[in-house]
C-alpha cells in the first residue's frame, strides 16, 4: 500500500514523502541472524559448520524475536516516562531500596535470558555463541539488559574460577536458571568505582571487616549498574590489607537477606544518564552488608581484572558490534527509501561513501572481536597456546577501546545519513545507540586508561612478538603482513622513548595495532569463505 502511495503520480509530495518512510520501515530485517550472512561467515571459522548447525537454528529464533518483538518492547521501555525509578519505602515505612520497572523491562529480560544466553556457561568455552547471542542483543543497544548479561558473565565465571564448593552449589543454579521473572533467578551487577576513582580502583575505600565467621562490607559505591540485581560483586579492603589494588578482596554481596529486606545497602539515588538509560545505575551506601568472599580475599582484584573485567570488555566489544549492525542496516535501507532531488539517496556517491564505511566498521568489528572471543574460548578449554594467551591480554584492552570509539563514529556517521530525522529519539533509535556508545567508550575501562595498560603491558611482556607471531600465521593477505610488519618497528620506535613521549604516543600505535588486527581477522574470514 504504502508503495503504491508512493508510485502514484497524483499523492500529493508530503503523501509521497510519507509513503517512502512507511516503506523504510517495512524494509527493514525481521531477523537479525539471517539477515547477516557475515556473522554466519565468522562463525563458520569459529564454531566450524557441523556445532554451527547445531546452533542455527536458536539464533535464526532469536534473531526473528529480536528484531520484532524485542525491538518494540526495548522502544517503549526507553521513552522518557518509563524509565526505571527508585522506591526507597513501603507502604508501612519500612525500606525496601527497590527499582521500580515498566512491565516492558521484564518482558524484554524474559526473553533476552530464557535464550540460554548465561546458562551455557556450566560447560567452558561457550564465548563464541554466549556472544553471538549477545550481538543479537545489542542491536538495540545496551537494551536495559547487555551490562547485566556481562555482569553474570562475569561473576559466574569469577565463581567457577575461584569460590568455593559451598559458595559454587549456593549461588551458581541461581546464575544458570533462565526464568529470570522467577524468584529462583539471579542476575548479577559488579561495584568497583567509588567517587574517588573509577580508573584508579586501588583507591578503594570500602572496607570489609570479620565479624565472627561472616564478613560484612561498609562504605559507598558511585556507580551500581544493576542496582537492582541480586547479586553484586564488589571490591572492599578488608581490615589491615594492604593499599593499592594488591590489598582488595573480591565479594559477592546479596542485595536482599533472606526475610526479603535490605542487606545494609542504601541507594541515594538512580543516576540521570546520557546513555543506558533503561538500565538502573545508582549511587548506593553499604552498612555492615553480610558478603561472602570469593576465595582467598587477598588477590581478589587479580582475580576481578582477569576474569571479570575482561569477559566485560568482551561483552563492551560485542555491544558496540551490535550498535554497528544496527546502524548499517538503519542507514542503509533509509538510503534505499529517501528520495532527494527526485531520486533515492543511495544513488548519490557521497552517500555510498558513508555506507560503505558503516559496512567495513561493522565487518572489521566482528571478525576482530570474535577472533579475541575464539581465543578466549580455547583459554577457557585450556587449548591456547602461550602465544594466544599473550595476545588476549594485548587485545582485550585495545578492542574495547577501538570497538566503542569506532561505533560512536559509525552512529554518527549514520545519524547524518539520515538527516534531520536522524537526530529524532522517535523517529529512529540512532540517537539512543549513539548515547549508549559513549557509556562503552567509559565503562570497563577508560581510553588513556587502557592504552597506558597496553602501553604497560608492551613493555613488561614484550607482547607485541606474539601478537606479530599470531597475524602472521592467521592466513592474512600480503599487505596486510606488510603492515603488521611496520607496527612491530613502530612498537619498539614507542617503547624505546621516555615515559611521558611513549604516552603521548600509544593512543596512536593502538590505533594503528588494531587497524591491522581487525583487518587481518577479515581477511581471514573472507579466505576461509572463498575455500
Ligand atoms: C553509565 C555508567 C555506569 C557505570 N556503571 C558502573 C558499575 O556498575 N560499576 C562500576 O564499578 N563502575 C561503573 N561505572 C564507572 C566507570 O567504570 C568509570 O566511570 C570509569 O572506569 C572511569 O572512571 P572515573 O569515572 O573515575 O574516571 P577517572 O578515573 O576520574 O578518569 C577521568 C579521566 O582521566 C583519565 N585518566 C585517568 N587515569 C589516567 C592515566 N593514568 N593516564 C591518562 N589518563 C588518565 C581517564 O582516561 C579519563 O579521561 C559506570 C560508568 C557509567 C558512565
Amino acid at each position: 500500500m504504502a508503495n503504491e502511495t508512493a508510485d502514484l503520480p497524483s499523492a500529493s509530495a508530503p503523501a509521497k514523502a510519507r509513503a517512502a518512510l512507511v516503506a523504510w520501515n517495512s524494509a527493514k530485517a525481521e531477523n537479525y541472524f539471517t539477515a547477516d550472512p557475515d556473522l554466519e561467515r565468522v562463525l563458520r571459522r569459529h564454531l566450524g559448520p557441523a556445532a554451527l548447525d547445531v546452533e542455527r537454528a536458536g539464533l535464526t529464533a532469536f534473531g526473528e524475536e529480536s528484531a520484532t518483538v524485542l525491538d518494540g518492547l526495548i522502544r517503549e521501555n526507553n521513552r522518557d516516562e518509563n524509565l526505571p525509578q527508585l522506591r526507597r519505602w513501603n507502604a508501612v515505612g519500612e525500606r525496601t531500596e527497590e527499582v521500580i520497572f515498566h512491565p516492558s523491562y521484564a518482558a524484554i529480560g524474559q526473553r533476552v535470558f530464557r535464550t540460554g544466553v548465561i546458562g551455557r556457561y556450566n560447560i567452558p568455552g561457550q564465548d563464541r555463541v554466549q556472544l553471538a547471542y549477545a550481538y543479537l542483543v545489542a542491536h538495540h543497544g545496551e537494551g536495559g539488559h547487555l551490562c547485566p548479561l556481562a555482569c553474570t558473565a562475569g561473576l559466574v565465571k569469577l565463581l567457577q574460577a575461584r569460590a568455593s564448593e559451598a559458595l559454587k552449589s549456593q549461588l551458581l543454579p541461581g546464575l544458570f536458571n533462565l526464568d529470570r521473572n522467577c524468584p529462583e533467578h539471579f542476575h548479577a551487577a559488579q561495584f568497583l568505582t567509588e567517587i574517588q576513582g573509577g580508573s584508579d580502583v586501588g583507591a578503594n575505600a570500602a572496607r570489609a571487616r570479620l565479624d565472627g565467621d561472616t564478613w560484612r562490607i561498609s562504605g559507598e559505591k558511585w556507580f551500581c549498574s544493576v542496582i537492582d540485581a541480586d547479586l553484586y560483586l564488589m571490591t572492599a579492603r578488608p581490615e589491615g590489607a594492604r593499599d593499592g589494588t594488591a590489598g582488595l578482596g573480591a565479594f559477592v554481596v546479596p542485595r536482599l537477606l533472606p526475610g526479603g529486606e535490605p542487606n545494609g545497602v542504601f541507594v541515594r539515588r538512580l543516576k540521570y544518564k546520557l546513555g543506558t538509560r533503561s538500565m538502573a545505575s545508582g549511587e548506593a551506601d553499604f552498612t555492615d552488608a553480610l558478603a561472602w568472599p570469593i576465595g582467598a580475599v587477598d588477590g581478589g582484584f587479580k582475580a576481578v581484572v582477569e576474569i571479570v573485567l575482561n569477559t566485560s570488555r568482551l561483552y563492551n566489544a560485542v555491544g558496540a558490534c551490535g550498535i554497528l549492525r544496527r546502524a548499517e542496516l538503519e542507514a542503509t535501507t533509509y538510503a534505499r527509501h529517501r528520495m532527494a532531488f527526485g531520486q533515492p539517496i543511495d544513488q548519490f556517491p557521497l552517500v555510498q561513501r558513508s555506507l560503505e564505511f558503516l559496512r567495513t566498521e561493522r565487518r572489521l568489528a566482528v571478525a576482530g572481536t570474535f577472533e579475541l572471543v575464539a581465543i578466549a574460548d580455547r583459554i577457557a578449554l585450556g587449548t591456547a597456546t602461550d602465544d594466544e594467551k599473550d595476545v588476549f591480554r594485548l587485545v582485550v584492552n585495545m578492542n574495547k577501546y577501538w570497538t566503542s570509539i569506532r561505533a560512536t563514529k559509525a552512529v554518527h556517521e549514520a545519524i547524518e545519513v539520515l538527516g534531520g530525522n536522524g537526530a529524532i529519539e522517535d523517529f529512529s533509535v540512532l540517537p539512543r545507540l549513539w548515547r549508549d556508545c559513549i557509556v562503552l567508550e567509559s565503562w570497563e575501562g577508560t581510553h588513556n586508561v587502557l592504552a597506558m595498560q597496553v602501553l604497560k603491558d608492551l613493555h613488561r611482556f614484550n607482547l607485541h612478538e606474539p601478537y606479530s607471531r599470531y597475524i602472521a600465521g592467521m592466513g592474512a593477505s600480503a599487505a596486510t603482513r606488510e603492515r603488521a610488519a611496520v607496527d612491530r618497528e613502530e612498537t619498539e620506535r614507542v617503547l624505546r622513548l621516555p615515559p611521558a613521549a611513549a604516552s603521548l604516543e600509544v593512543r596512536a600505535l593502538v590505533d594503528r595495532l588494531m587497524v591491522t588486527w581487525q583487518t587481518a581477522c577479515w581477511d581471514a574470514v573472507e579466505s576461509e569463505s572463498a575455500r
